[in-house]
């Protein structure tokens, strides 16, 4: 069982699951992508023909959504049942879908639980688990709490880099319409007590890494003297 909780928060684009992930492996921890999960729930959704916006048909289904996801940083994937869905869970439609059916109490409930069961059985001295509501909701009393933060600018500037098939205008209207819904049930762009804001506006991808890695060694630091 992981001994040492991580907790990331962060907008679409902040750059918090690439960071994460790459402090997971400097750091030799597990690393859990939320995000994913909502992802792969949205993708089930629409395979299984349930209209996203029926909470109830989705809940009473949930039993049978068979989710998995790896939780080392060099073996990430996620899968539902046989099938691997750890590309299909980024396409558009996914996107356009993934906060109506994360806007649901029940779900979150739900998807709450089992992020709770994957960091007891993580095998690592630690986990970093990023999402929107893990400082908060998820694992309020981790070790170590940040949010990862960047300007709009550059946060749409990111996404649309890293999305080479879409219009960069789409993305950034895509993006601005997921973070006005998301923001509605969670907030993650201000730091509850506590969590520690790094903005990585004007940061590299390393220099982030590297501030995220020191809040953490802080944090540590002062868990074990406390
Ligand atoms: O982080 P990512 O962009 O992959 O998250 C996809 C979606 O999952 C978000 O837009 C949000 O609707 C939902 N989410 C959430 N709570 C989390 C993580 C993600 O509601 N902790």
């Amino acid at each position: 069982m992981a001994r040492i909780v991580v907790a990331v928060d962060g907008p679409a684009g902040s750059g918090k699951s690439s960071v994460s992930k790459a402090a997971a492996r400097r750091l030799g921890y597990n690393y859990l992508d939320t995000g994913a999960a909502y992802r792969g729930l949205a993708w089930w959704v629409l395979e299984r023909g349930i209209a996203p916006s029926d909470s109830s048909a989705v809940i009473e289904r949930l039993p049978d959504w068979d989710y998995r996801i790896g939780i080392e940083p060099d073996e990430y994937y996620v899968a539902v049942g046989d099938t691997d869905i750890t590309e299909a869970i980024r396409e558009p439609r996914v996107s356009a879908v993934v906060s109506t059916v994360a806007r649901v109490p029940e779900i979150r409930a739900h998807v709450n639980e089992l992020f709770r069961s994957i960091m007891k059985a993580a095998p690592k001295e630690g986990i970093i688990v990023e999402g929107r509501d893990i400082t908060t909701v998820v694992a309020p009393d981790a070790q170590a709490r940040i949010l990862l933060t960047a300007s709009e600018e550059v946060r749409m500037a990111r996404r649309s880099a890293e999305m080479t098939t879409e219009k960069s205008s789409d993305v950034a209207d895509q993006l601005r319409k997921r973070d006005a819904a998301d923001s509605r049930v969670v907030d993650f762009m201000t730091a509850a007590d506590g969590v520690v804001t790094v903005d990585s506006t004007d940061l590299n991808f390393d220099r982030t890494v590297d501030a995220v890695l020191d809040v953490i060694a802080q944090k540590i630091a002062r868990t074990a003297h406390a």
